[in-house]
């Protein structure tokens, strides 16, 4: 399958659809999934069109690193989750549904309620309380 510009994701980096942002550089933007699995559900994108990880330029994969591990930090100090989990699907059998490059980054911790995969959207203002306090951590 080839990249397609109308996934929602190059929407969102093209400004044709919103989202709640926690980072951005030349490289990459990170912002909220709308559906979180947990409180603080951030994904980080590269700011090249790629459907997986497979095709990625080189030149990404430090920013992308980069960003993911200031990010889990910010949530590790923000939420004291036990474990934060760094996931990225490549292709719709291994559960991947929107076809741009993304690394979820999910707090862990006995107990939270884990929600499933993309079941409850979350509204905007909601999304943004999380996105403070982890843009107040970075
Ligand atoms: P995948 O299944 O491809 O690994 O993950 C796609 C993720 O994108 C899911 O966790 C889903 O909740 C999230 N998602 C789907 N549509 C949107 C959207 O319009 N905005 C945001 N911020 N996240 C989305």
């Amino acid at each position: 399958m080839s990249y397609n510009d109308k996934n929602i994701f190059a929407k969102i980096l093209n400004g044709d659809a919103e989202c709640v942002k926690v980072l951005e550089n030349d490289f990459i933007l990170a912002f909220m999934d709308v559906m979180p699995q947990a409180p603080g559900h951030t994904l980080v994108i590269p700011k090249y069109k790629t459907e997986n990880l497979l095709n990625l330029d080189s030149n990404y994969f430090s920013p992308i690193l980069e960003a993911t591990q200031k990010i889990a930090s910010s949530i590790k100090k923000v939420y004291s989750p036990t474990g934060v989990m760094v996931l990225q699907l490549n292709g719709a059998e291994a559960g991947q549904t929107v076809f741009h490059l993304h690394f979820h980054i999910i707090q862990r911790s006995e107990g939270l309620n884990y929600k499933f995969h993309s079941s409850e959207p979350r509204s905007f203002k909601e999304l943004q309380k999380e996105a403070d306090k982890i843009i107040a951590n970075l």
